[in-house]
């Protein structure tokens, strides 16, 4: 039997000290991923809104810092959502950038992958598409199912098919979340990467700012790795697995109350 002990978290809540200790006289970056960080998580992906509260602190947080948020949710469906100008977004684990000043990345670059991406949603529709719960979602640059609302008894039978479908398409990498199977272009390309990209193009550099990261599923650990040079990565909730990031939120209310206290604390910083 494998036992692996977790490595502990610290909470980014209660050693804020620390944080800010290690943020020093640079600016603040603060992206963030939606489901499950921002909002949490919910049986339909349709209904996972921002809470009022998180919206507000968004607005203020973005007038303060530069503020992006990188989902795995199809562009268009991320920017309904949030809702707010002036905030970076990412769609598709990163795939699909819009950056705060409206500026697309990424569009041209991963075209060529649409036809396969239409023939994988063709088969796994009629692999999986009649299985009650089953939701199967075309994003721009990805397909995505979701299998929360299916019964227990699918779930293995909805994997098999998948991966079935999956091994028909080379071009195409398999990726998994939380009750979601999605196929994404296969391509050097992740959260991480796109974080890279989103820093380098908003001229975020080392010297001026640290970087923070939430997130809390598989396809976050890639923007940890890069934060971990840069700044610091946070997984809110309770971590079942290893992960890159070095502290810990137990929710998106605490994500909330982080952000309320680096807001409070860059009132202080501006007033000296
Ligand atoms: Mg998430």
């Amino acid at each position: 039997m494998q036992c692996t002990e977790l490595k502990a978290l610290k909470s980014a809540l209660k050693c804020f000290g620390e944080v800010v200790r290690e943020m020093g006289q640079r600016n603040p970056a603060v992206f963030l991923d939606y489901d499950g960080s921002l909002t949490p998580i919910v049986d339909d992906p349709d209904s996972a809104f921002l809470h009022p509260a998180t919206k507000a602190v968004l607005m203020k947080a973005k007038e303060a810092f530069p503020l992006g948020i990188i989902s795995g949710r199809d562009l268009d469906d991320l920017a309904r959502r949030v809702g707010l100008e002036g905030v970076t977004l990412a769609g598709s684990h990163g795939f699909d950038i819009m950056l705060k000043d409206g500026r697309r990345l990424g569009e041209g670059r991963w075209s060529g992958f649409g036809m396969e991406l239409d023939l994988a949603l063709k088969e796994l529709a009629e692999a999986v598409g009649r299985i009650g719960g089953v939701k199967i979602e075309r994003k721009r640059f990805a397909v995505t199912v979701h299998y929360r609302q299916a019964r227990a008894g699918d779930k293995e039978r909805i994997l098999k098919e998948f991966d079935s479908v999956a091994s028909k398409h080379e071009s195409l990498r398999k990726s998994y979340g939380k009750t979601v199977a999605e196929l994404l272009p296969k391509a050097e390309w992740n959260k991480g990467t796109a974080l890279l990209e989103i820093l380098t193009e908003e001229g975020l550099s080392e010297q001026t700012h640290f970087v923070f990261f939430a997130g809390d599923d598989v396809t976050d650990e890639d923007a940890f790795k890069v934060v971990k040079r840069r700044g610091i990565g946070i997984f809110v909730g309770e971590p079942e697995r290893q992960t890159e990031a070095e502290y810990q939120l137990s929710s998106p209310d605490e994500l909330r109350s982080f952000i309320e206290r680096l807001l409070a604390n860059e009132c202080v910083k501006n007033r000296q």
